[in-house]
């Protein structure tokens, strides 16, 4: 069993009955489900949208290539840079450089899970800059000295009262305070923090190829003030989040929206297409977009599992799922949580280490019901179980048990040959998998189709 393996049963087992964190996600999960079912209400026809939106995807990824070259020629010739970069190595160096070269000293930040897919912040650390996140959820889980929990909503795991006793511990605000009161407590303190930045730094929810442009979408102004003070902008973007047009997003960005939070529309939404361009007043002077494959081309490369790289990251598999509902986000050990991260997270961390996460999952099937864009969730975490097993990835005893299941399932007879005593005897050799807190069903002694034949 990996070391990962471990912690990862271990971490489900504590967190599972933790009756605060329960309590908490229960709360926080109840108030996302109203304000999606509203949203999705909205819809005259949710499937269509659905199915446009993931013809949209389709489309983006398998022509990547084509559309990648667009967004660069175009971004170009409106006077931003741009940057390959195959690794985190070469991300974090492109970025350092721009610093260094600049010198710059300070950085302001709105959410993006590709700069935490490579922990940038610490990186930008090691070199003496401060790197301060202006999304709200992300500012608080910084101030706690933690990752996301959420790829949407990155403090869900904390309650108002957590959130209220951390700002008096750290900033000495008045005990208990509302969040409405922290809310206009962080908005003062960023105010100053945006306007004297060197540095903005962004991802990017689509990539516009058409227009050569970068989509963002939020909810607290907190990106556009990002880009619009700092002198130098940089975007980080994994190559997937390209799309061919312009008018796509006027069915992406709602769909994200009602997706992600409910909402018809986020507030805020951007389109930037370049640096500030002679005789206006906002923007900076110099934007680089940074792209990032970091084994993308290699998901890509995979004909069952490619369809991955469509995800919006809009977080609706993680809130529909009964594992993440339960074991929590840093359960996973994972940038991406959930039912998405279980299946990219054996591509960019390793399948040995992480192929875990695919068994971790009921196949209700939930999450391929809810995604957006149509991705085969479910279907996905049984070829990663598949190919772990085909690459000897999951231990030795894993692997033979399921070339034996395999054997025994593949002809009705083989199964029919062991009488329910035999079959409850293998059941119980697995009971330890399904962990001590679940009980193992009772067989009959003899199977249905044998109780058939006798009666008849
Ligand atoms: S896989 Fe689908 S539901 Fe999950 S985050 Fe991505 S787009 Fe949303």
């Amino acid at each position: 069993m990996s070391e990962q393996k471990k912690i990862f049963l271990q971490k489900s087992e504590e967190i599972a009955f933790d009756l605060k964190h329960r309590a908490t996600i229960k709360f926080n999960m109840s108030k996302y489900d109203a304000a999606v079912d509203r949203g999705m209400k909205r819809y005259s026809n949710l499937d269509l949208a659905k199915s446009r939106a993931s013809y949209i995807k389709s489309l983006s990824i398998n022509n990547l290539h084509e559309y990648l070259l667009q967004f660069e020629k175009n971004i170009t010739a409106n006077g931003a840079s741009v940057v390959w970069a195959e690794n985190t190595e070469e991300a974090i160096e492109a970025v350092k450089k721009i610093l260094i070269e600049n010198h710059s000293k300070t950085v302001v930040k709105s959410k993006s899970m590709t700069t935490e897919e490579i922990d940038l912040n610490d990186h930008l650390e090691e070199i003496g800059v401060e790197s301060l996140e202006t999304d709200l959820g992300e500012y608080i889980v910084q101030l706690a000295g933690e990752k996301p929990y959420h790829i949407v909503t990155p403090c869900m795991h904390k309650s108002r009262q957590d959130i209220a006793e951390l700002f008096t511990e750290k900033f000495n605000t008045p005990e208990g305070s509302s969040p409405e009161y922290l809310t206009a407590w962080v908005r003062q303190k960023l105010r100053s923090k945006f306007t004297t930045a060197d540095v903005g730094i962004t991802g990017a929810n689509f990539l516009v190829a058409d227009v050569g442009g970068i989509a963002l979408t939020e909810n607290e102004g907190n990106a556009l003030m990002s880009v619009s003070f700092p002198k130098i902008h940089i975007v980080i973007a994994g190559i997937e989040k390209v799309i061919p047009r312009m008018r796509d997003l006027g069915l992406m960005w709602p769909i994200l929206a009602a997706h992600g939070t409910g909402q018809q529309v986020s507030v805020y939404n951007s389109l930037i297409t370049g640096p500030k361009k002679p005789g206006e007043s906002d923007g900076p002077d110099q934007m680089i977009v940074i792209l990032l494959d970091n084994k993308r081309s290699q998901l890509y490369s995979n004909d069952d599992q490619y369809e991955a790289l469509k995800c919006i990251r809009c977080g609706a598999c993680l809130n529909a799922c009964p594992i993440y509902r339960n074991i929590g986000g840093y359960t996973y050990d994972a940038t991406y949580s959930g039912p998405i991260g279980s299946v990219i997270t054996p591509f960019f961390k390793g399948l040995k280490e992480y192929n875990h996460l695919s068994s971790a999952c009921s196949v209700c099937g939930k999450c391929t019901e809810v995604c957006p864009v149509k991705i085969p969730l479910h279907h996905m975490l049984l070829i990663n179980r598949r190919d772990a097993v085909r690459a000897g990835a999951g231990g030795f005893i894993w692997n033979q048990g399921m070339k034996v299941y395999e054997f025994a399932l593949s002809k009705r007879s083989r199964l029919d040959f062991m009488g329910g005593k035999t079959k409850k005897m293998f059941t119980l050799l697995g009971a330890n998998a399904l962990g001590e807190q679940k009980q193992i069903p009772r067989l009959a002694d003899q199977s249905f189709s044998k109780q058939w034949t006798t009666k008849k």
